[in-house]
């Protein structure tokens, strides 16, 4: 199998001065809803490239990829002046286990994404399967400051086509928001906030639990989550915590 596929860049979303989504067109092999692809450029007469999370639902076209500029980084500023019509290097199919048929079925799923980390959730919460799965959905994303929500009106849109059957709960960390909670998630499950606005209670009985994003998020949630009685989910030993760090 060729080691990179070419896709082309169709349209580049910029939400903020670092927060942006790359839209693209590919021949990527089909792929399940959480999974990621390598995407890379051509730097120097050599590739260089990351795993990325796809937003986009595995029926849905163009691909979706939505990214945060890390300063000096080796591969993000690149991708910000990309335009449409440009050409960007793929993994020829994606990969990940963080998907719905590795998740066990519960009454509630839980996405828990700091940053970026929600990307994959969207791609889930697009799919059939999710709302087939499970009976309620809590999305929970934070950011920084208010203007890093992005994809609001994306969850706007999936509220209304699951009535009373996916909970949002934004946190914005760093200013005050007239949106978001204003804290960590960590101390928003421990104040009792986090069950509160998701007006669901986690428990080893009902919940499952996705963590993905910020590596110090995923930890400090799956040992918090432990004092609740969830653990880790693994094949051979069925828990409630399936988690994905970025970094
Ligand atoms: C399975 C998987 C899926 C991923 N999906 C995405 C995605 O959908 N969107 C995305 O933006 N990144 C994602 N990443 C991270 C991505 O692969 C790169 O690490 C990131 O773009 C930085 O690359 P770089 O070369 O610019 O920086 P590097 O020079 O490699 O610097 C790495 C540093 O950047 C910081 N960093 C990396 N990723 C992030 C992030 N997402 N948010 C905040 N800080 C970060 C950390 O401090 C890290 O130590 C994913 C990583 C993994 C392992």
């Amino acid at each position: 199998m060729a080691t990179w596929i070419q896709g082309r860049v169709v349209e580049h979303k910029h939400w903020n001065a670092y927060l942006h989504t790359l839209y693209i067109e590919a021949d990527l092999a089909p792929f399940a809803a959480g999974q990621f692809v390598k995407l890379g450029l051509e730097i120097e007469g050599q590739v260089v490239a990351h795993p990325y999370s796809l937003v986009n639902p595995p029926q849905q076209r163009p691909l979706e990829i939505f990214y945060i500029e890390v300063p000096e980084g080796k591969l993000s500023p690149h991708l910000v002046p990309l335009k449409p019509g440009d050409v960007v290097q793929l993994s020829p199919t994606a990969h990940g286990f963080m998907t719905l048929d590795e998740i066990p079925a519960a009454r509630d799923l839980w996405l828990i994404a700091s940053g970026t980390g929600i990307g994959p959730f969207l791609s889930m919460l697009g799919t059939e399967r999710l709302w087939q799965q499970y009976e309620h959905a809590v999305l929970v994303y934070s950011v920084r400051y208010q203007h890093d929500l992005a994809y609001l009106e994306l969850v706007q849109a999936l509220m209304a086509a699951h009535p009373g059957r996916l909970h949002f709960v934004p946190l914005v960390t760093r200013e005050a928001s007239d949106i978001g909670l204003p804290c960590r998630i960590q101390q928003a499950l421990q104040d009792g906030r986090l069950e509160q606005h998701a007006q669901t209670m986690l428990s080893p009985e009902h919940s499952q639990v996705i963590l993905c994003g910020n590596p110090q998020m995923v930890e400090d949630m799956q040992s918090l989550l432990a004092t609740r009685g969830l653990k880790k989910h693994r094949r051979r030993e069925p828990g409630h915590i399936t988690t994905e760090t970025y970094w």
